[in-house]
């Protein structure tokens, strides 16, 4: 659940508990619409925001510059779901010394156990910069609406968080990636997707 506490001056709409920006959505601006909700400008994906929209990143950049007063990553994020947010996150790497603990995998799973599901159905997530692929990846995987970040993974590079450097890598063959990759076994793990294949009781997700 989402910590109300954090967000005094915005409960409203929520039940309590959750970030709402409730009667301020004041509708799109028209500029070339590419999805619901979302304006973009000419050919980019770079787009104005609706008030509700940069209302939601002003709330992950915060998270992000919160961060990096408490000594974490310059990284926040929020998921959204009809005008609330349930989960947020920022950076916490360092603190928790947890190589996965990006502000995007954080706030999808304070949204997941919100919901109580393993998917974003019709959220939107904010990030105050551009995923990394592991989190672009969990946010495949967890199936939102859309996605919108702030900073580039180019700013990001340039303060040396090369998440460019990992994008670039995964166009890699297998022999030519920086961290020597090996195959073994293969049999042996396909006998676990047969096992996976024949189980009546699983749960496709
Ligand atoms: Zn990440």
């Amino acid at each position: 659940m989402y910590n109300a506490s954090k967000f005094p001056s915005f409960l409203n709409g929520c039940g309590g508990l959750l970030f709402s920006w409730g009667d301020n959505f004041h509708g799109l601006v028209t500029l070339g619409t590419r999805f619901d909700g979302a304006t973009f400008v000419s050919n980019s994906m770079i787009m104005q925001g609706t008030t509700e929209q940069n209302g939601f990143m002003r709330e992950a950049i915060r998270l992000a510059a919160d961060n990096v007063q408490k000594g974490g990553g310059p990284f926040g994020a929020v998921v959204v779901l009809d005008g609330c947010i349930i989960g947020s996150g920022a950076n916490r790497v360092t603190t928790s010394l947890d190589p996965t603990a990006h502000a995007e995998i954080t706030a999808i799973r304070e949204a997941c156990r919100h919901l109580g599901h393993w998917q974003l159905t019709g959220c939107e997530i904010y990030s105050s910069c551009e995923p990394c692929p592991m989190c672009l990846g969990a946010i495949y995987w967890a199936r939102p609406a859309a996605l919108y970040f702030a900073s580039t993974r180019e700013d990001a590079a340039s303060i040396h968080f090369d998440d460019a450097f990992i994008y670039r890598e995964l166009q890699q063959p297998l022999e030519a990636r920086s961290i020597p990759t090996f195959q073994l076994l293969r049999d042996e793990g396909l006998r676990v997707f047969s096992a996976w294949e024949t189980n009546p009781d699983k749960i496709r997700y």
